[in-house]
């Protein structure tokens, strides 16, 4: 590694910050979901952080970096759950919140700065002409697109619109490759997978363009089930009437609603689901549910919510883990496939094997054109051993894991090298500096622990 002095000094004018706890606090996310990360990656700081104000900054940035071979980690929100935005070698933090516009809006059509915060860009493009990101993080408030894009792979809306990964969900991709004379890429169709969920390691990304969808009012509805499979029966045949639009569908197994989420709502016992449908599909809505065995606990519009209320997403996706934290440090979560078609069968299966040791909260999402769900079930930590032997058990039955426990791509994806990652990585960053430990492809190419299962982010 060339000298951080150096690189200061070759970094002129470009706003950079080297106090010591300011600089650890821009080099950690939240990797301690996992006690095991939380172990490993407790002491990983870099050693300043550079913010960029524009692209002619972040090019310098990286040529400078280049120079005196400074590794270079991006960093957008830092709201990544796996250690994916801590520089492990140290180095330089890219902090890219400075370049954060919205640069035209069309219809169906945004394109901003990658720094933008999600929720910005969805008010913008709410105020501008009626639409939104057809999908986002329930980390809406501080999650950067940028991010999203490089550490992100699903959330609210994916019920209707598919995971990142899905033809046509990104657009475009700006990006600054890490040369000694750095390139500007545009990234459009196949290319765009060169990228996407890469955690910056192949490319930083300056700009994106990003589809959206028409911003219709949504009601936010918690249901209450006596019976859970019952509840997963029903949000399987919801996620199945296309023409009851809604953006989410999260059933969550008891004691995760009473102990952990809304008290007040959902009594000891009771199974939740967590529902945001359209406005205009509120009758046919009621109509479906008049079937079911379930009572509504709250439905409100975002203009009648409590100013103490949070939206019904902050309690869903990985933000259900963090109000479960946020009761008992000790429990840990998963992120696991219920693969179509006998998702539901399988989620009984686990739903007894593991009972209260690993309550259940289920994603639904269209995957693959069909309907699936995720389970991110909240995990009660005993060891080590037993975490793994849980998801050993999850794997070996068809249920394939996202291990959120290990802070490299392939260990959280495709458990095998992505070679059209590697390749691109290989022409974008050929002397490794980009977030560097977290392409195990880089060291070694023939890693493959895929097995025969499927997984995230493979070919398709
Ligand atoms: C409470 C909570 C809820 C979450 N919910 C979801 C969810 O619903 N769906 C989901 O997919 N994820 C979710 N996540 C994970 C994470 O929030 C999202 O991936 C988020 O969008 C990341 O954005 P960020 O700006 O915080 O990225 P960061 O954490 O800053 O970065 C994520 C990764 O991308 C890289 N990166 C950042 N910006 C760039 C760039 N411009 N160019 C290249 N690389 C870059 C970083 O190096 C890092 O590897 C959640 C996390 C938490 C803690």
């Amino acid at each position: 590694m060339g000298t951080i002095e150096g690189l200061i000094a070759a970094l002129g004018e470009i706003a950079v910050e080297t106090q010591p706890q300011k600089v650890r606090r821009r080099s950690r996310d939240f990797y301690w979901y996992s006690p095991i990360l939380k172990r490993r990656l407790d002491h990983v700081t870099a050693d300043l952080v550079i913010t960029p104000a524009n692209e002619a900054e972040v090019i310098a940035s990286v040529r400078a970096c280049h120079a005196h071979e400074v590794p270079l980690t991006v960093r957008g929100g830092g709201t990544g759950n796996y250690g994916q935005a801590m520089p492990l070698e140290g180095g330089a933090v890219l902090d890219l919140s400075e370049m954060n516009r919205v640069e035209e809006i069309s219809l169906g059509r945004v394109r901003a700065q990658a720094g933008a915060l999600i929720s910005d860009i969805d008010g913008i493009c709410q105020k501008h002409s009626g639409q939104e990101l057809r999908l986002h993080p329930s980390t809406h408030k501080t999650g950067t697109i940028g991010g999203y894009i490089a550490g992100g792979s699903s959330g609210v809306g994916s019920i209707t619109w598919g995971l990142l990964r899905d033809r046509g969900n990104i657009l475009e991709a700006r990006v600054i490759t890490m040369e000694e004379e750095p390139r500007i890429l545009e990234l459009r169709g196949a290319d765009i997978q060169k990228i996407n969920h890469a955690y910056g390691t192949n490319g930083i990304i300056t700009e994106l363009a990003m589809p959206l969808a028409p911003a219709y009012r949504w009601c936010d509805l918690f249901l209450v089930f006596d019976d859970f499979m019952t509840s997963v029966r029903f949000a399987d045949a919801l996620s199945r009437e296309d023409a009851i639009l809604k953006k989410l569908v999260t059933p969550l197994a008891a004691p995760i609603g009473h102990d952990w989420l809304r008290p007040d709502l959902i009594a000891e016992g009771g199974h939740a689901v967590a529902l945001m449908i359209a406005d205009i599909a509120m009758d046919a809505f009621r109509d479906f549910l008049s079937r079911w065995p379930a009572e509504i606990v709250y439905e409100r519009f975002a203009e009648d919510r409590l100013s103490s209320e949070l939206p019904i997403f902050e309690y869903t996706w990985n933000h259900t883990t963090l109000h479960a934290l946020r009761h008992d440090r000790t429990v840990t979560y998963l992120q696991t496939l219920f693969p179509a078609p006998d998702h539901v069968a399988k989620v009984e299966q686990m739903y007894r094997h593991f009972g209260d040791e690993c309550p259940l909260h289920l994603e639904f999402v269209r995957f693959s054109g069909q309907i699936a769900c995720f389970g991110l079930q909240v995990v009660r930590y005993t060891s080590d051993e037993r975490l793994h032997a849980i998801i050993d058990h999850l794997n070996e039955n068809g249920c394939p894991v996202f291990n959120p426990h290990a802070c490299t791509l392939e260990e959280g994806g495709m458990k095998k090298v992505d070679p059209v990652q590697l390749e691109f990585k290989k022409e974008a960053d050929p002397k490794g500096l980009l977030n560097p430990g977290k392409m195990i492809g880089w060291d070694n190419p023939d890693f493959d622990e895929s097995g025969d299962r499927k997984f995230l982010y493979e070919e398709h």
